[in-house]
């Protein structure tokens, strides 16, 4: 029997169905409205490889070396040639069939989904990686349930099960086809309040398919209804611009301007709403805890498409600790009762926490080695290969650079407190010196403390709990070193804002031309396969925007190969970001290309973005390069930095290219508007991101981009800060992304600004 029905399935055939048909199945039998469907079973998988004989085959071609990309691709084409090349029994396929012509008249949509085996390894990111499709009809059925099969061997899952020593034979696979509902409207449904876990419903409804209402791009009519007394307390009705719809002829989900008369039209009535809560407490009681429901309704139908439990209320515990990180830490205490006597000298606190250890003075490359674990590292400025020095440290102290430097970003994402721009660190400490730094105030003391007062390691500083305020405005996570992707994933960031790849290149320790040199295109193009496929790896199915190389002549210099970068009497204005990418296209190429083996190995949450463009020139430009290299800009989310005036005011005409994003770059944005160079301490009191024409001209490319259906989001440093982030949340921006220690309070800080933004418009 090729074929089993939701009906009668429940969860305890898991083995059979895998996990999602196992829990459709049991809602379907708990009486809930679920879209009609059936699974073909995960035997019906296993009998067409072994029937037809081409298991061993299969198994023995994807058994090679994980680190090998070459190799691992070549392992995903040989499988997914071997199942996409092998015919289905005629009985299967039969039963395929008519099962879908059992499912009602006419030629209906369905949706396609891969629900994986609980032999399979249980991680989520893993299980979230096979195949989805939608809008399926008879013609091209069966094609779509054998991808799904075939999606059991993308170059991720090979890489993957390889890397955990998880044997390929042990895995089945199922697949569900379920009736797709043609929505007119839909939404989600929150059976306590997601963050307070009072007992309110709260619902939020928009018109046409959900899509739009969980990805967060329509602001939907919010209803909250009291559980106990069912009263409907505040409704809210938003301006609703644009909705999903399927397009009648292809299927496919398109975006749709909403009808006058419907645009700020109630959705809900008070009948779909009674029936939505009654929805609510039925599906709470089946799981007994909070849920999280996907909802839609068609026809006057209400159906169910999804439930999840609400993993973002607040518990007093976290209640306490985010406030305590919100106060830099547990440190306030020790540092009132001190005085400011043994302050030796101070900088610009630029990664928190309190560290003590014996200053190790590193002024040349050959002392690396010196630097002992729990040091504090006392340098003029951090290089790039200081980096496996840096994890070993305590902490950093430098004489030169601002918040942006090199210094500041690499030990925010590693942990590791530091005080930059000293000025004169390294002449007035000696080595062997115990010092004490505050990373928050930015001051370094003479004598070392005890152990509890100072910073976690980085072990113990994730967060244990990792409850999150739940926010309209994504809150994502900025990412530098590859290492540091495990760390920021901990976070519970809405994904990657900004991975900025000239920190992989400058750990290769050789400048690109260089690196090509001594190993080849091939060995440069797979180092950032890597690095990029380690964060979104670690971030899936969460996005992960990877930005290509801003390489300053400064910076480059450092590397082995970089006494051929050119000397610029202002790097910071002269050859990097878009513009030296443009001006070497045969260098670009290659970082195209790793973008187009990601997405070959299945990496469908990584988006490209471009550094330092200033017009729609520089942005068609780097399109017409990417579509050369094969990367189809239709299909992948691509977009820009908005960090010149220039850009800034050029936007709609940039937009023109089909970006879908614009980031603000705000340390160069910053610098290029006030005339402040972000990496001399010397003006760092200057260097002001909340200046009114910085925000004039973040508020007006927000206000443009709102009306393009441009994603708005920011990845400079100011995006840490409070006052930034009220701001930009005011303004309507779409994303805001944050370094690893920020992100729990910027996630609190969007909260507390919508819940204001709602109130306002509700009072
Ligand atoms: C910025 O300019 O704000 C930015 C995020 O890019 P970078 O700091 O790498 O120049
Ligand atoms: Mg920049």
């Amino acid at each position: 029997m090729a074929v089993a029905w939701l009906d009668d399935v429940r969860s305890a055939d898991v083995d059979h169905v895998g996990g999602k048909a196992a829990s459709l199945g049991e809602l379907t039998a708990a009486g809930l409205p679920v879209p009609s469907g059936f699974v073909v079973t995960a035997a019906t998988y296993r009998e067409f490889i072994e029937d037809a004989g081409i298991d061993e085959e299969l198994f023995a071609a994807v058994d090679v070396d994980h680190e090998d990309t070459e190799a691992l691709r070549e392992a995903h084409e040989r499988a997914h040639e071997l199942i996409m090349e092998t015919p289905v029994p005629d009985d299967v396929r039969d039963g395929i069939v008519s099962a879908y012509r059992d499912l009602g008249d006419g030629e209906r949509f369905v949706a396609v989904r891969s629900s994986a085996t609980a032999e399979d390894l249980p991680d989520a990111s893993f299980a979230g990686q096979q195949e989805t499709f939608l809008n399926v009809q008879e013609a091209d059925l069966v094609e779509r349930v054998k991808e799904c099969w075939a999606s059991l061997f993308s170059q991720r899952a090979i890489y993957y099960r390889n890397r955990q020593g998880f044997p390929h034979r042990e895995v089945d696979i199922a697949v569900v086809v379920q009736e797709m509902v043609d929505a007119e409207k839909s939404g989600v449904l929150f059976t306590s309040h997601p963050s307070t876990g009072e007992p309110q419903i709260i619902i939020e409804a928009a018109w046409g398919l959900g899509e739009a209402v969980v990805s967060g791009s329509v602001s939907p009519d919010n209803y909250v209804i009291d559980r106990e007394t069912a009263d409907v307390e505040t409704v809210t009705v938003a301006d609703k611009k644009m909705m999903m719809v399927k397009d009648e002829e292809t299927g496919e989900t398109v975006e749709r301007e909403v009808p006058d008369e419907k645009r700020s039209k109630r959705v809900l009535s008070d009948g779909e709403i009674a029936e939505l809560v009654e929805l609510g407490e039925r599906v709470e009681d089946h799981y007994g805890t909070p849920q999280d429901v996907e909802w839609a309704i068609h026809g006057g139908e209400v159906y169910m498409l999804q439930s999840r439990p609400i993993t973002t209320i607040d518990d007093e515990e976290s209640a306490a600790e985010a406030s305590v990180a919100g106060n830099g830490g547990a440190n306030g205490d020790s540092n009132g009762s001190e005085g400011d006597d043994d302050i030796l000298f101070r900088g610009l606190g630029s990664s928190p926490g309190i560290a003590s250890g014996e200053a190790r003075i590193v002024t040349k490359l050959d002392h690396l080695d010196q630097v002992g674990d729990g040091d504090i590292i006392v340098t003029e400025m951090t290089m790039p290969d200081m980096v496996p020095a840096m994890k070993r440290a305590s902490g950093i102290v430098t004489d030169e650079g601002g918040m942006t430097s090199h210094a500041a970003i690499v030990s925010r994402e590693l942990g590791v407190p530091a005080v930059v721009g000293t000025g004169s660190a390294t002449r007035q400490l000696e080595d062997g010196q115990p010092i004490t730094i505050d990373g928050d105030k930015g001051t370094v003391r003479a004598g070392a403390k005890e152990k509890e007062e100072q910073h976690e390691p980085i072990e113990e500083a994730r967060p244990k709990t990792p409850v999150k305020p739940m926010t309209a405005t994504e809150v994502k996570v900025n990412v530098s070193i590859p290492e540091a992707a495990e760390r920021a994933a901990a976070t519970g960031a809405d994904g990657v804002g900004l991975l900025r790849t000239e920190h992989m290149v400058l750990s290769l320790g050789k400048t690109p031309t260089k690196y090509i040199a001594d190993n080849g295109e091939r060995a440069y193009v797979d180092e950032l396969v890597d690095g990029i496929r380690t964060a979104a790896e670690e971030f899936y199915p969460r996005p992960v925007r990877v930005r290509t190389l801003d390489a300053p002549t400064d910076e480059f210099r450092q590397l082995e190969g970089g006494g051929d970068e050119p000397r610029e009497h202002n790097p910071m204005l002269g050859y990097r970001g878009i513009r030296r990418s443009l001006d070497n296209p045969g260098l670009f190429e290659h970082e195209l290309e790793a973008f187009r083996r990601i997405f070959e190995m299945g990496y469908d949450n990584v988006e490209i973005m471009f550094p330092l463009v200033n017009d729609a020139e520089d942005v068609f430009r780097a399109r017409e390069l990417m579509e050369r290299a094969g990367v189809d800009p239709e299909k992948r989310e691509w977009g820009v930095m908005v960090e010149t005036p220039a850009a800034a005011l050029g936007v709609e005409s940039m937009a023109e290219a089909g970006i879908d994003f614009v980031s603000f770059g705000t340390n160069d944005l910053t610098q290029y508007t006030l005339a402040v160079d972000r990496n001399n301490e010397r003006v760092a009191d200057r260097f002001d991101e909340l200046h009114p024409s910085v925000l004039k001209l973040m508020g007006d490319t927000i206000e443009t981009c709102r009306e393009l259906g441009v994603k708005t989001s920011i990845c400079g440093q100011a995006a840490s800060k409070p006052r930034m982030v009220q701001f930009l949340v005011e303004k309507g921006i779409s994303s805001v992304s944050a370094n690893i220690d920020a992100v729990r309070d910027v996630q609190h800080e969007a909260k507390r600004i919508e819940q204001r933004l709602i109130l306002d418009s509700v009072r």
